[in-house]
């Protein structure tokens, strides 16, 4: 094993979003192409915003997509004393200090701030405040944050492996603060003691947090550890170029399940949202990806999500997958729909992988795989209105279908080759294209002109459902045209 150590730190406050997700898969792909470790840590300081219910949730979403991790999950909320002690640590070494000002007193610098339109930055007042103040101060018991010292003048640099040199003047950036004054960590700061306790060599995270990768380079060298390597992978926009969200459909890990995607589905599409492996390739496993994958090759621009490739990526990994799979993916969606009850029996199992073989084709998710096997499940259905008009209305449609449900019913045995055995004799024998034998046929016991093979079909609803269908189509067509 490297020494490579790399983390995704989810903060608990919703479903894993696919940005988030990505994310952890970058840092799959990286440090296993790299043989180095994978630490899962959750960033729960945000104690009026994470929930619990999301932590099981995050943990979910990330096995369901198979990105396994080596450590952790750790909690921030359960290491509270470490970022204590280091900031400790960082007082009695003046590279921190206690800050008394009031949210009021710095009300009115936010304020004129605001009016300006620039970013509020501390203007440093108890930076040096004199002993005596400060002991007043804590006799009063004033209420402190812990904000770091930082250097006025000057810049910070990031060597961003996916952007290259990043520049921060460091005017621009405050003392800022580290530890609340209710005693929580900042993110800044929990996050800098939390990798470099835990030997974190490569950042891999989003672009919203390239600005503050200075304050974190800060907060490094004021605790006097070498700084991880950051990568900041680019943002993932919607098909308008606006920020992805609700309203342009599935976001979350959790939805994209629920809509009928396939894991490997996911994680090949989300591998192309902001990295190209060459040579055109789209279709790769995991093991392709990380062989392929370097930082390097990550886009500086935002990446463009399309719901129609991923779908098309999906329909790919459905027909993929061989028929225990496919069955298994599919069964919440079947009994969402009604079409299956809670326990399957051995008989039902089977019939179910049938079914969604000869579905699979043209399915692009496991909700569109369940609406195409619905006639199987179920009798009652209606008759497509184009298919009414187009093939029910033809004027000699009861005859061919009283001929056709004849010889069905005599035929023995009743299967796929056999049926279409029958078709083409009978299709001979009057002449008429086989087409135009299947029309009604698949009309009258799928209520739908188009599907898989009908010979499929009928060798999966058997003999008597095929006779029972075809009797109760003659008789719309009969009364109804
Ligand atoms: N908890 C932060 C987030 O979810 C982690 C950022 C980081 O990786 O440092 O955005």
């Amino acid at each position: 094993m490297s020494n490579v150590r790399v983390r995704f730190a989810p903060s608990p406050t919703g479903e894993l979003h696919i940005g988030g997700a990505r994310t952890a898969l970058f840092n799959i792909l990286y440090v296993r192409s790299k043989g180095g470790t994978f630490v899962l840590r959750i960033d729960d300081t945000d104690l009026e915003r994470s929930r619990a219910d999301y932590i099981d949730k995050l943990i979910e979403s990330l096995k369901w997509l198979g990105l396994d991790w080596d450590e952790g999950p750790y909690y921030q909320s359960k290491r509270i004393s470490e970022y204590t002690s280091e900031a400790e640590r960082l007082l009695s070494d003046k590279k921190a200090y206690r800050c008394y000002c009031s949210v009021e007193e710095l009300a009115s610098g936010r304020e004129a701030a605001k009016k300006e339109n620039r970013a509020f930055l501390y203007a440093g007042t108890c930076r040096e405040l004199p002993p005596e103040t400060e002991e007043k101060f804590l006799k009063e018991g004033r209420e402190a944050v812990i904000r770091l010292r930082t250097p006025e003048h000057g810049s910070t640099v990031v060597n961003d492996l996916i952007r290259g040199e990043v520049s921060f003047d460091n005017e621009m950036l405050d003392d800022f603060i580290i530890i609340k004054s209710n005693g929580q960590p900042t993110y800044n700061f929990a996050s800098v003691v939390d990798d470099l306790q835990m030997e974190i060599t490569d950042v891999i995270r989003a672009e919203e947090h390239l600005s503050n990768t200075p304050r974190q380079l800060l907060c490094a060298q004021a605790l006097g550890f070498d700084p991880p390597r950051f990568a900041h992978v680019p943002m993932i926009l919607a098909p308008d170029r606006s920020k992805l969200s609700k309203r342009h459909g599935a976001t979350s890990v959790e939805e994209f399940f629920r809509e009928g995607y396939l894991p490997e589905a996911l994680i090949n599409y989300m591998a192309l949202l902001g990295w190209s492996p060459g040579d055109d390739l789209e279709i790769l496993s995991l093991k392709e990806m990380i062989d392929l994958f370097s930082l390097p090759r990550v886009n500086k621009t935002a990446a463009v999500y399309d719901v129609n490739k991923l779908a098309w990526m999906n329909g790919h990994y459905i027909r993929e997958y061989d028929a225990d799979k496919l069955a298994k993916a599919a069964i919440p969606f079947f009994k969402k729909k009604g079409l299956i009850k809670e326990e399957l029996s051995a008989n039902e199992y089977n019939f179910l992988k049938r079914v969604t073989t000869v579905v699979k084709e043209r399915a692009r998710t496991l909700v569109e795989l369940a609406d195409a096997a619905e006639y199987f499940y179920i009798d009652q259905f209606e008759y497509d209105p184009k298919g009414i008009k187009k093939v029910f209305k033809k004027e000699d449609a009861a005859e061919l279908m009283s001929t056709l449900t004849e010889e069905l019913q005599a035929l023995e045995p009743f299967d796929a080759e056999s049926t279409e055995k029958l078709f083409q004799s009978l299709s001979e024998k009057t002449g008429l294209s086989p087409g135009k034998l299947i029309q009604p046929a698949r009309l009258a016991v799928t209520g739908r002109t188009g599907g898989p093979g009908l010979f499929e079909i009928l060798d999966l609803l058997g003999k008597e459902k095929t006779i029972a269908r075809m009797k109760k189509a003659i008789e719309y067509v009969e009364n109804k045209m």
